[in-house]
């Protein structure tokens, strides 16, 4: 691994994240790993490590963080908030991390796919004729394949605005 070097910038990162709104106990990670020990989605993929993510924060790393895939993984279950001694407020650092990566447009294409379903048709998956069928073999009504007031509300209308 290359070296790393602490410099004005590297605070920088780690200042940003530390001035958001659930960033503020970020330097009291004292690295116990009870985070990792308890997230359900490194129980299924052993490289994702929210451990490692906060210590790259603390690190600086700002371009390797925004640009790694794994901030996209945390399913932000609050496991490791409930869990961390220190009070770490992980599960929220991970949506500082989103927030900041979706400013600065480095977002997956899977998530932008998604976000353009939704947009579209209101709908994170497509209503296909035979999920139609199979529901109305179950004696369930019809579903709609674009969901009516997706427009209004991405039009900046409220939900007060949708009948
Ligand atoms: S549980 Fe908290 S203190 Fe322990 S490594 Fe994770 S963030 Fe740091
Ligand atoms: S909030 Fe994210 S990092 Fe924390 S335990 Fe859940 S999936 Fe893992």
């Amino acid at each position: 691994m290359d070296k790393i070097h602490l410099n004005k910038d590297a605070l920088k990162f780690r200042d940003e994240i530390l001035g958001s709104p659930g960033g503020e106990n970020l330097l009291k990670c004292y690295a116990c790993g009870a985070c990792a020990a308890s997230c359900p989605v490194r129980e299924v993929d052993e490289r994702y490590n929210p451990r490692r993510i906060i210590h790259m924060v603390l690190l600086g790393m700002r371009e390797e963080v925004l640009r790694s895939d794994f901030i996209w993984l945390c399913s932000t279950c609050y496991t490791c908030s409930e869990r961390c001694p220190q009070g770490v407020r992980l599960s929220t650092i991970m949506q500082v991390l989103k927030n900041i990566a979706v400013r600065e447009g480095i977002v997956p294409p899977s998530f932008q796919m998604q976000l353009k379903a939704i947009r579209e048709q209101g709908k994170l998956y497509e209503i296909e004729d035979f999920d139609n069928k199979k529901r109305s073999r179950m004696g369930l009504p019809e579903l709609e394949k674009k969901c009516p007031d997706v427009d209004i509300l991405m039009q900046g209308g409220t939900l007060r605005d949708v009948k």
